[in-house]
């Protein structure tokens, strides 16, 4: 049968990849997929795969969820596309605005609209200069985040990013500045408690902004669980610490709650699960469980007054996209949050969890897995060498991408990240799903490290 070899050889003909490991492509080629059902993915060959990525931490409720379609047909059928600039928006824009305040962890609050992640990063920036700007404060431009982090791609967004691969374009611009990952268990000194080094990340963070002048600083950015840096949830007492520096300083705290928001950790956001509340959200992924583009900022009380005042002052906020608060986005958006929040989305996530972290923890027990990580349905397995030491595997031995790769084979997808596997599976799963993700995923680690330990 050569037709999965066509599609394959179709794809890289004409397909310029990101963040793909070409080395990996030109070994094993291209999975072209042509449908889903529930949490499967099925290539041209009719394999089926259990995605345990949700796509990219975005599918949650599957791949053929009747109400997230029907609710794009209506929407394109009433009113297909529309822009939020000169005074107009549609009314699902409006009814969509209600929703994400009403759900935020704000008593009140706005809300701006993007087609993606990285943009609402990008937005959020743009509007920490424009009040510098507009309060006479035009030099508050700098941009603290973390290393490892992952913030997106746009030149802003990527230079928050605190990831080495953005040097190859000359990144981070001048001004984004990183601090300390609050990853314990890699960082963590020899005899220091999780407490000391929380105590230690806010030092350093206070540090950097007194070393930089405090009213050079627009703003901190953070994920409440890392991501893609490999699913690291804050240490003990994080963002408690944090916040306390930050407020200090009069430092806007921003939440990235792009993997996050809308449940992954079994709360509505991630800052519900590590108790704090930032001054603004930043949305995308889950907010339309992935059937359609978008991204938002929800501002806070506070921050949403500023920038009305700032934009009244200008007469406008000049910024915005051709997509901005699109109706159909808004639609698809209204009907995801009302699967997760009223037809039990949230609530399986919440009952499955204990399952997943059995089932993480049995694998943990392996000798070559050095820590399992995670909160709610979102966790990764730490590949080493040597679990006693913490030393990884030599990076040329590619032990997470092998891993990754094996599990291709038997039909499980899941993401390789640094020396993790990353496991994020979608909220409309059973248990017999979680149990079969487990098998295959401990099938593939057994034959990976028998080869390479
Ligand atoms: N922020 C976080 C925490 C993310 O995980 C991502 C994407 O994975 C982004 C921002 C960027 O979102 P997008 O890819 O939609 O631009």
């Amino acid at each position: 049968d050569d037709a999965p070899r066509s599609w394959d050889s179709r794809a890289e003909a004409a397909t310029f990849y990101g963040f793909t490991d070409l080395p990996s492509v030109a070994q094993r080629g291209t999975v072209v997929l042509t449908h889903g059902e529930g949490p499967y993915v099925f290539d041209t060959a009719g394999k089926r795969y259990f995605d345990s990525n949700s796509g990219l931490w975005n599918m949650v409720a599957g791949f053929d969820h009747p109400k997230l379609a029907e609710a794009a047909k209506a929407q394109y059928d009433r009113f297909p596309g529309y822009h939020a600039f000169f005074g107009r928006m549609s009314d699902q824009t409006v009814m969509l605005s209600e929703r994400l305040v009403e759900v935020s962890p704000f008593a009140s609050g706005k809300v701006f609209y993007t087609n993606s992640g990285s943009e609402a990063n990008d937005t959020m920036v743009k509007m920490l200069w424009f009040l510098g700007g507009a309060e006479g404060q035009p030099q508050r431009r700098k941009i603290i985040t973390r290393w490892n982090s992952y913030h997106g791609v746009t030149a802003v967004s990527a230079s928050m990013t605190g990831k080495p691969y953005n040097s190859v374009f000359g990144l981070p611009l001048p001004g984004f500045l990183h601090v300390g990952s609050p990853h314990y268990w890699r960082f963590g000194q020899e005899g220091e408690t999780e407490e000391a080094f929380t105590q230690r990340l806010a030092h350093e963070l206070e540090a950097t902004i007194i070393k930089e002048g405090p009213d050079t600083i627009a703003g901190f950015f953070a994920e409440p669980v890392i991501g893609a840096g490999g699913v690291i949830p804050p240490s003990k007492g994080y963002f408690q610490a944090i916040q306390a520096v930050l407020k200090r300083y009069g430092i806007p705290l921003i939440a990235d709650e792009v993997i996050c928001g809308f449940g992954r950790t079994g709360n509505v956001w991630g800052s519900q699960t590590f108790d704090f509340v930032p001054d603004a959200i930043i949305a995308s992924k889950a907010m339309t469980a992935g059937y359609f583009p978008m991204g938002a900022v929800v501002l806070g009380p506070e921050l949403a007054q500023r920038l009305q005042n700032a934009s009244e002052a200008i007469e406008e906020f000049p910024h915005g996209f051709t997509a901005s608060g699109h109706p159909v986005g808004c639609a698809v958006s209204l009907a995801a949050i009302d699967l997760i929040l009223n037809g039990g989305l949230l609530d399986n996530v919440r009952a499955l969890t204990p399952r997943f972290e059995a089932g993480m923890a049995e694998l943990a027990g392996h000798a070559n897995i050095g820590e399992w990580r995670g909160a709610g349905l979102m966790g990764a397995l730490e590949a080493v060498q040597d679990k006693a030491t913490k030393t990884p595997f030599a990076s040329n031995l590619s032990v997470s991408e092998r891993i990754a790769n094996t599990c291709t084979d038997h039909g499980l997808i899941c993401r390789p990240l640094g020396q993790s596997i990353v496991l994020c599976p979608p909220f409309i799963c059973t248990e017999s799903h979680l149990d079969e993700m487990f098998e295959k995923l401990a099938a593939a680690l057994r034959q990976v490290f028998a080869e390479v330990a």
